[in-house]
């Protein structure tokens, strides 16, 4: 059957088990938790492509897997292998042919039979060579005797028996010809073969035969003996796996396609000035299960007929890149750093704290509320590096304290720069105070993909030289442009000054920052507008994020979680994010009691917030309460 009895052994609270991280597991550490033994067995999470891949491995159909990367495609495909009979395997020999020396013949056994068959060649070459030799000996011995006997000149003997080792010598290659060539060889293998073509070039995936620099004259190497066989070949009866599938070359993907249709292949040398290209085996079988992997991206430029063609005799899916944070779910993530203990061999097991730490890092990893990640591999590459740090201190266990370090070496590049950047602001005079600035807001940006960065932002407005503009340095602005056109229509309704008649320069403070993502600071530049143009000073312990509409509500963004934690590093004390975001909040524990977290849905909310200086500030929040309801209820009715 395909379900997983869930942790083997190891007792759960059922009690506790909802609020666990650990799902309720009563374990010390992962050494108490068994692992299966079959790999369908340890894919965690995934249902649909697990329940998709032991159906098609009843029915050997092909299976095409779109997903992430380290979500468990290879592993799937390699669990597949393990479900294919054994029974069915062979072993492929070649032949000399005599008929023709660059079409050597290609013959198929049951697995193991072919090893007897090359014995059993070898043994008679030999024993042939023996025979030849002792031949030769006794031919030279006549010879030489003949001619002492007969009283010719013993020279001229001793000259005759060297022509005739000379011959034999020289002959004695023929007979190595006769051994075959056993280029696929199942006798050890206890599953059917799994084949990661990956990346694979021609040769590799269809077969090659090797170049011969001597080609004749006695030193060449039959041909029979220089054919390779290609991934496809050896994984005959069992699978093929090919990741970013569209990265093969057209042709490569057309003959592959030709392979799954015939079931068979011939190899050739691929290399086309190559001695090699002269020969063409008889077709070798090549019965594969063809498991295609890659992004969305390569499905679309993978050839289509190749498509169609799995498509057409197989299955399509799509692997999940987040699941349900579930007791069990958290159960079996327990499970697997125990499978990736166990896999490596030489971590020490971890901690039953260090797993929740882990366990942790998985929900927030997967950003979104109630979810975990299923990017395994780089939660994988965590569990290795911080069990190797507990191994090079030669401890029995890796500990929470472990896994802490770890994710700080991890630490991806963004990360690392936004960490520097931090780390080198604080020298200066940007650091965060008590103290209120006018027209000065701490926005928050996100680099890379998991790096939040404050990112102050300046407005100061002046009388228009000309028609009024908006000013702002580099690439944002454009962004610029749109926040003040936006918050322009809200400051129309509630101010005199009409900003068509100002020029508004919006500064964002050392954004030369490469891949900082300024699209959600519209209420940051909005704040800072409104705070230059009603002289009203912001709070500078407090950071913000979020867009805005031209109503005045704020929109959500992404990366709140990564955008709390940098402004906690940078030292503020509040974090305005969007109302809607708030179920995307997953800042670690260390962070939690730094920050407030205050979410609002509209700017009037934001303003009273950030805004200081009291009587100035209510009577400004209120009128704009006032302005942005009615639009609310305008909007509502109209
Ligand atoms: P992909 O082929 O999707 O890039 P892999 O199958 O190579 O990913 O995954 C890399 C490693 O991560 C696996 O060898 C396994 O240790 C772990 N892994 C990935 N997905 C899963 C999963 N769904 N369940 C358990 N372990 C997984």
């Amino acid at each position: 059957g395909s379900t997983v009895e869930v942790d083997p052994g190891v007792e759960v609270d059922e009690e506790i088990a909802e609020d666990d991280l650990l799902g309720g597991l009563k374990i010390d550490s992962t050494e108490d938790i068994e692992v299966p033994d079959r790999l369908v067995d340890q894919v965690i999470g995934q249902d649909e492509a697990r329940d998709i891949i032991i159906k098609a491995a009843k029915q050997r159909r092909h299976v095409m897997m779109i997903g992430s990367p380290g979500t468990g495609k290879s592993m799937l495909a390699k669990a597949m292998s393990q479900l294919l009979p054994k029974e069915d395997l062979q072993d492929v020999l070649v032949y000399h042919n005599p008929d023709d020396g660059n079409e050597p013949k290609v013959r198929t056994v049951p697995a193991g039979k072919g090893e007897q068959i090359i014995d059993a060649h070898k043994e008679e070459a030999r024993k042939r060579n023996q025979m030849r030799s002792i031949l030769m000996w006794i031919i030279i011995a006549v010879v030489i005797g003949y001619a002492i006997l007969s009283s010719t000149s013993p020279l001229l003997g001793i000259l005759a028996a060297g022509i005739i080792w000379l011959i034999f010598r020289y002959t004695s290659r023929g007979s190595d010809a006769m051994v075959p060539n056993m280029i696929v060889n199942n006798g050890d293998q206890r599953v059917a073969p799994f084949e990661d073509a990956t990346g694979a070039h021609a040769g590799a995936l269809l077969g090659d035969v090797r170049h011969d620099p001597f080609q004749s004259g006695g030193m060449e190497t039959p041909s029979h003996d220089r054919v390779e066989p290609g991934a496809i070949h050896k994984s005959n009866k069992g699978v093929l796996f090919v990741d970013e599938i569209n990265t093969l070359d057209i042709r490569t993907q057309q003959k592959l396609m030709t392979a799954i249709q015939e079931g068979e292949f011939a190899i050739t040398g691929q290399s086309e000035r190559s001695s090699g290209a002269m020969v063409q085996t008889e077709p070798v079988p090549c019965d594969f299960i063809m498991v295609a992997a890659g992004n969305l991206d390569a499905m679309e430029n993978m050839h289509p007929a190749l498509r169609n063609r799995i498509k057409g005799y197989g299955y399509e899916v799509y692997m999940d890149d987040t699941i349900e944070d579930t007791p069990e779910m958290r159960r079996k993530y327990a499970r697997f750093i125990a499978q990736e203990v166990e896999r490596d061999g030489r971590l020490p097991h971890f901690t039953d704290d260090a797993v929740e730490e882990l366990i942790l890092e998985a929900k927030r990893r997967s950003g979104r509320k109630n979810h975990l990640t299923l990017h395994f591999r780089s939660l994988g590459g965590l569990v290795r590096v911080a069990g190797d740090i507990a191994r090079a201190e030669d401890r029995d266990y890796t500990t929470r304290e472990d896994v802490l370090q770890a994710k700080q070496r991890s630490r991806s590049i963004e990360q690392q720069l936004a960490d520097d950047y931090i780390e080198r602001r604080k020298d200066y005079e940007l650091q965060v105070t008590e103290d209120g600035v006018q027209g000065r807001v701490n926005g928050l940006a996100v680099m890379g993909e998991d790096s939040g960065i404050m990112l102050p932002v300046m407005a100061e407005i002046a009388p228009a030289q000309g028609g009024g503009q908006v000013i702002a340095t580099g690439k944002l602005q454009e962004m610029a442009e749109e926040s003040v056109q936006n918050v322009s229509a809200i400051i129309k309704k509630f101010s005199d000054v009409d900003l068509s008649e100002k020029d508004i320069h919006i500064q964002f403070v050392q954004a030369g920052q490469q891949g900082v993502d300024g699209d959600s600071a519209s209420i940051t530049v909005a704040t800072a507008v409104i705070s230059a143009l009603e002289n009203i000073p912001v709070d500078q312990s407090i950071a913000m994020t979020g867009s805005l509409s031209v109503r005045g509500d704020v929109l959500p963004v992404g990366g709140v979680t990564h955008k709390i934690e940098a402004a906690a590093k940078a030292g503020c004390d509040t974090v305005i994010i969007p109302k809607a975001n708030e179920q995307d909040v997953m800042i670690e524990e260390e962070y939690e009691e730094m920050v407030d977290i205050v979410p609002c849905s509209n700017i009037s909310e934001v303003l009273d917030v950030a805004l200081m200086g009291e009587p100035k500030k209510d009577s400004l929040v209120d009128r704009l309460k006032s302005i942005t309801d009615a639009a609310f209820d305008q909007g509502a009715v109209g």
